[in-house]
Order: structure tokens, then C-alpha cells, then sequence
């Protein structure tokens, strides 16, 4: 479903990703670890399109993302991205929130989007808070109605950029059950964490950065257990 082939990208002399090549097949769970700085959040915004690469090639689903042909408006629609910072719009509604992008977009009607809005809600266990307001909410509440609004415009590839650091540890639990059961919908993820048993149980396969590249990757049960590089081995003493 996604293939990154070759890409560089630089921030004027500083070079952030190098000659990084990932395939991601449907269905697939990735889990990206690696310290802080290693290009990871800017791998999921050349992802979808928000940051332009120098070199190589992205493929979703068979779109070219870095051709300027591209309608990016439209990859975005199939590409959701979430956040550490939920982004909600404070003065919407959670049901406004979440039919904004499928009523300007997608061109839904008004009844029909409330529809999606409901079931997107019951996805992620917030039915009860259609016409909840932000500031009603908790963080964890906050982040699931992020992650409905994504899921409402039905997308075939999911980025999750630590979705999960803002949060007391307490509401972490209810966000990462949330994406456990994106995940067993067979939702393809592509996730950035730091919680390391969600990506053990659920990354089919983990991927750590290092210095702008893929330094090294597998399945997430080896990797993590049997890390080969001395730089992951430090990494993962370092958090584990
Ligand atoms: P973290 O774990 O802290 O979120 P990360 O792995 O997500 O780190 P990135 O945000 O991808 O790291 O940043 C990679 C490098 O690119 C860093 O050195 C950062 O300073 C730099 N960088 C990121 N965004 C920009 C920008 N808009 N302009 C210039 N440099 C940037
Ligand atoms: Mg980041």
C-alpha cells in the first residue's frame, strides 16, 4: 500500500532523512521508534504530502505523492494523520469536528455526516459525546475524538505521530486500546511511539530511525528482543 523508495529530504544544509526505503503492505501495523531528532515525524509528513522530499520516490496506494500532477487534497482524504496535539476546533462541536472535512470535502449531507459522525464515535467509545464540546472532554476523549475524525473520512492508511505523549498515563490506556481495535479492523498504520509493549503486541513489524535513516527493522517481537545494532541496543536500554 505505501512505498518509499530512495527519498531525501533536507531543512536547508541540515539532512533529516537519507535514502530511506520502506514498503508497507495492507493491513500491515508499523510501529517507528528512534530517538528524538532521527526523522521520524517528518517520514510520516512526507507520508501524506505535508513536507516535499529532494530524492526518491512515495507511493500510496499507487499515487505518486511527490509528483506535482498529484491532487494531494484528494491523498489526504485516503492518508488520515493524528497528532500528539489533538488539533480539535475548540469552538465546534465533537459532531461538527468530526463532519467538517466529510461535508466540505466529501460533499456529505448534513443527516448523512451525523451518521458517520455516530459511528465513528462508537468505534471509539464516545457515542455519548456528539454534542460535547472540547473543553468538556479529557485529553484521552479528546485524542479518540481526533482519531473518529480521521476514521470518518474513511481512509485507507492511518499516521499516528505520538498519539499518546501528551496524555497522563492514565488516559494512555483508553487511546491505545482505541488504536488496538483501528488495528484489528485491519486498518494499515503507520504509528510513531514510545510505548513499546503496544508496539510488542501489535507492530507487525517495527522500524527504528537513526540519524535519518532506517537503521534497522523486523519483525517487533525479534527486533525488540534481539536488537542487532549497537545503536538500537542502546536505544532500547535507554527507554525499555
Ligand atoms: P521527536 O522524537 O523529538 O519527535 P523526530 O524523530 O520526530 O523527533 P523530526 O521531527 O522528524 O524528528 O525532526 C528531524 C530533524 O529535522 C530534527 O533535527 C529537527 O530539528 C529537524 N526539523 C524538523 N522540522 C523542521 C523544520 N520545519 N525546519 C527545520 N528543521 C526541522
Ligand atoms: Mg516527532
Amino acid at each position: 500500500l505505501v512505498e518509499i523508495h530512495g527519498i531525501s529530504k533536507s531543512y536547508g544544509a541540515v539532512q533529516v532523512l537519507k535514502d530511506v526505503t520502506l514498503d508497507v503492505a495492507k493491513g500491515e501495523i508499523i510501529a517507528v521508534i528512534g530517538r528524538s531528532g532521527s526523522g521520524k515525524s517528518t517520514m510520516l509528513r512526507c507520508i501524506n504530502g505535508l513536507e516535499p522530499v529532494q530524492a526518491g520516490v512515495i507511493r500510496v496506494d499507487g499515487t505518486q505523492v511527490n509528483d506535482p500532477k498529484t491532487d494531494l487534497r484528494k491523498l489526504r482524504q485516503e492518508v488520515g494523520i493524528v497528532f500528539q496535539s489533538f488539533n480539535l476546533f475548540p469552538h465546534l462541536s465533537v459532531c461538527d469536528n468530526i463532519t467538517l472535512a466529510p461535508r466540505v470535502v466529501k460533499k456529505q449531507a448534513p443527516q448523512a455526516a451525523r451518521e458517520v459522525a455516530r459511528e465513528v464515535l462508537a468505534r471509539v467509545g464516545l457515542e455519548d459525546k456528539l454534542d460535547a464540546y472540547p473543553s468538556q472532554l479529557s485529553g484521552g476523549q479528546q485524542q479518540r475524538v481526533a482519531i473518529a475524525r480521521s476514521l470518518a473520512m474513511r481512509p485507507k492508511l492511518m499516521l499516528f505521530d505520538e498519539v499518546t505523549s501528551a496524555l497522563d498515563p492514565e488516559l494512555t490506556g483508553e487511546v491505545l486500546k482505541v488504536l488496538e481495535s483501528v488495528a484489528q479492523e485491519g486498518m494499515t498504520m503507520i504509528l510513531v511511539t514510545h510505548e513499546m509493549g503496544f508496539a510488542r503486541r501489535f507492530g507487525s513489524r517495527v522500524v527504528f530511525m537513526h540519524e535519518g535513516r532506517v537503521h534497522e527493522q523486523g519483525p517487533a517481537a525479534a527486533v525488540l528482543a534481539e536488537p542487532k545494532t549497537p545503536e538500537l541496543q542502546s536505544f532500547l536500554s535507554a527507554v525499555l
